[in-house]
């Protein structure tokens, strides 16, 4: 990997302050660049994103369709269902890699590396024993996870109500709960989340396998992580698990690795020529400028560059709009109103 991305993406440690508070045992929540955030209250992540496409038009919104080819001489999409739209000037946040094997520059698609990463979720009955615990990082090999987020401390709705009933699935060692005949009862709950990287440096068991219980077959990651779990004290061999959630994302962390740059450099102004605006986490495949927050910028630059020729500052100078809170440009309804006359 190059270090380029370094920038502010790593929050610098202050060793004696870590130090300090492991030997008083005291929780440090305020450090880092992203040390307060806000998360919504309903709908999980995906309610920030439905709300910002209740504001856009209905009729220039189409979910669910899948592109089969784009032609970049015709100016043309193809999607699944044959149905061809027409543009003048697109923007894609599809996979980089991915638009330019169909275009053609399969040796520039090759020179873009990225990791998989599987995506799992434990409900859990009880109260959380973590406190105010949001996301921990595991660079020890006793878990299969680099990553856990206390998912239930973001938003009291993430977890099911106390009063909802559910059954037992398993036990967090994957055995049968003592009754078997898994009768739902009551909670409180709380939840994990982890992730796990893969590739071909590191291969992720997923053969089917069967939990105890009600829980039925997963890949075998799923079984790790609940042995992972407990290894680093997350889950108690008997804690109650109400349900489990697994899902593999192909393209998951764009890899700033030696060769990114150079291939930036041509393909994306290539693509550019063409009316190819090709922007987000993996549209322009740059890790340093690929979180939510930067994948919304680089969409509404490469607007204000189509339309007006304004400079786009997240893709060119990711180690300018890290270093800074954007106060300056905003969206509110008035200049939507605006827009709309
Ligand atoms: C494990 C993980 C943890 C993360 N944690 C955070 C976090 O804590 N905070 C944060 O801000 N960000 C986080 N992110 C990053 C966040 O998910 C991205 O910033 C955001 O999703 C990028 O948006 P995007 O629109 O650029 O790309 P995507 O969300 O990847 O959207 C691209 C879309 O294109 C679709 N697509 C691809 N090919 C086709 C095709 N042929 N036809 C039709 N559609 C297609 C895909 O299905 C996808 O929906 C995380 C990402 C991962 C993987």
């Amino acid at each position: 990997m190059q270090c380029e991305w370094l920038g502010e993406r790593v929050a610098t440690v202050d060793v004696t302050r870590a130090i300090t508070n492991v030997i008083h045992g005291k929780e440090d929540a305020g450090w880092g660049p992203n040390a307060v955030f806000r998360f919504p209250k309903q709908g999980g992540t995906g309610a920030i994103w439905k709300g910002v496409a209740a504001l856009l038009p209905a009729d220039k919104q189409l979910y669910k369709a899948t592109v089969t080819s784009i032609n970049k001489d015709a100016k043309q999409v193809v999607l699944a269902d044959g149905q061809v739209i027409q543009y003048d000037s697109l923007i894609s946040s599809m996979p980089l890699d991915v638009t330019l094997s169909w275009l053609g520059k399969a040796e520039w698609a090759a020179g873009l590396q990225y990791s998989s990463t599987h995506i799992i979720g434990i409900g859990v009955r009880g109260s959380c024993p973590h406190g105010s615990k949001c996301w921990l990082y595991f660079p020890e090999d006793n878990c299969p996870y680099y990553r856990a987020t206390v998912f239930s401390n973001y938003a009291a709705a993430n977890c099911p109500a106390a009063d909802a009933q559910l059954p037992t699935l398993c036990l967090a060692d994957g055995s049968s709960a003592a009754d078997s005949s898994s009768s739902s009862s009551g909670g409180p709950y709380w939840s994990l989340m982890f992730e796990v990287s893969e590739s071909s440096f590191k291969p992720v068991a997923q053969q089917p396998v069967q939990l105890g219980g009600t829980a039925g077959t997963w890949p075998a990651v799923v079984a790790e992580t609940l042995q992972g779990a407990m290894a680093t004290q997350l889950l108690q061999p008997s804690d109650q698990i109400v349900s489990i959630f697994h899902r593999r994302l192909q393209h998951g962390y764009p890899t700033p690795s030696l060769g990114r740059d150079a291939v930036l450099a041509q393909a994306l102004p290539w693509l550019q020529q063409a009316g190819i605006w090709s922007r987000g986490r993996f549209g322009s495949h740059k890790y340093e400028v690929a979180n939510q927050d930067h994948s919304m910028m680089l969409g509404v630059e490469a607007a204000d560059n189509i339309l007006l020729g304004i400079k786009e500052l997240t893709l060119a100078h990711p180690d300018i709009v890290n270093a800074q809170k954007n106060t300056s440009m905003r969206y509110t309804n008035s200049s939507r109103q605006k827009q709309q006359q």
